[in-house]
């Protein structure tokens, strides 16, 4: 037995709501772009970007071994790991591999950018030493939108890098923000987003709203002070062109998430009705209920 948690954190630390029992390493503090407009995630000072020292990171994951720890699940944190070297991924997983034999699953967040300087050779090797999963916070499929909040990424680089990862026999979960194109943006932000979906086939597929915790002034001034939020109804019919436009073969589609105003939940394409008219459900209801806009409605 442990007497103390053997490893380190620098805070705030995050991670994928589904990755909530895994043992988390911080493997680089931050995100090495960190210059999308909406994020606020690694803007504190101590979230400045670093590569986490190896001798160190190494220590820790065998600490955790000799502790008894017997995880099956390793979420590798901040905010992009995948923009190690090969030579550090490497070997931070072949020691997850020594130290923690009973891990089945290791995942990341990941930029599209952080998979350019991988080899589809490297990328068959990530997965056989461990890399399961890997989590593309996509945004939209619409290259006005993406230039419009810094995401440094296009429709192009998104489905490169997300078709390579799937090709390569890892995993991808795609996160799209809904709202993320105001009110004039929206529906060709739900349509290129659908067709980044169509052209990748996730195997996940999931909708944030779009939320300012600590302001919005940054992310207006990339729309040229002019942008226009959607209602709870503008939001859900957002949603709806998005499912309605996606031909999914064996997607998992997840909106669930706290900032969501109707939770849905299915597998796209076999699903894609249910949803559909549960949509049409909430859009009904917002309607008639402009008082509980606010409102999660749960199905
Ligand atoms: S890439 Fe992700 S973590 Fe980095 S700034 Fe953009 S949203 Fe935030």
């Amino acid at each position: 037995m442990f007497h103390q948690f053997p490893v380190q954190y620098v805070q705030p630390l995050f991670r994928p709501p589904s990755e909530g029992r895994s043992l988390i390493f911080q493997v680089t503090n931050g995100c090495s772009w960190n210059r999308c407009s909406y994020c606020e995630m690694y803007t504190d000072a101590q979230k400045k970007f670093r590569p986490r020292a190896e001798a160190e990171l190494l220590a820790e994951i065998r600490a955790c071994g000799e502790s008894g720890l017997e995880p099956r699940r390793v979420f590798l944190a901040d905010g992009d790991a995948l923009v190690l070297s090969m030579r550090r991924l490497r070997s931070i997983l072949t020691e997850i591999r020594h130290a923690l034999p009973s891990v089945s699953r290791v995942s990341s967040y990941c930029l599209p950018s952080n998979l350019k300087n991988k080899t589809d050779q490297d990328l068959l090797e990530l997965e056989s030493l461990g890399l399961k999963i890997i989590y593309v916070g996509a945004e939209s499929g619409d290259d006005t939108v993406l230039r419009k909040i810094g995401k440094g990424e296009t429709y192009a680089s998104t489905v490169d890098a997300l078709q390579r990862a799937s090709a390569a026999g890892i995993k991808t979960s795609v996160m799209i923000l809904n709202g993320i194109g105001g009110r004039r943006l929206s529906r060709q932000h739900a349509l290129a987003s659908a067709r980044l979906a169509n052209d990748t086939q996730p195997d996940y597929l999931a909708t944030l709203v779009l939320t300012f915790y600590k302001g919005r002034e940054k992310f207006v001034a990339g729309f040229d002070n002019d942008f226009e939020e959607l209602d709870t109804v503008g939001l859900c019919e957002e949603v709806k062109t998005l499912l309605a436009a996606c031909e999914l073969e064996n997607t998992i589609f997840r909106s669930d998430h706290v900032s969501n105003h109707m939770v849905l939940k299915g597998v796209l394409g076999k699903d894609k009705q249910r949803l559909l008219g549960q949509i049409d459900e909430s859009i009904a209801y917002f309607r008639e209920h402009p008082e509980f806009e606010n409102d999660n409605l749960q199905y």
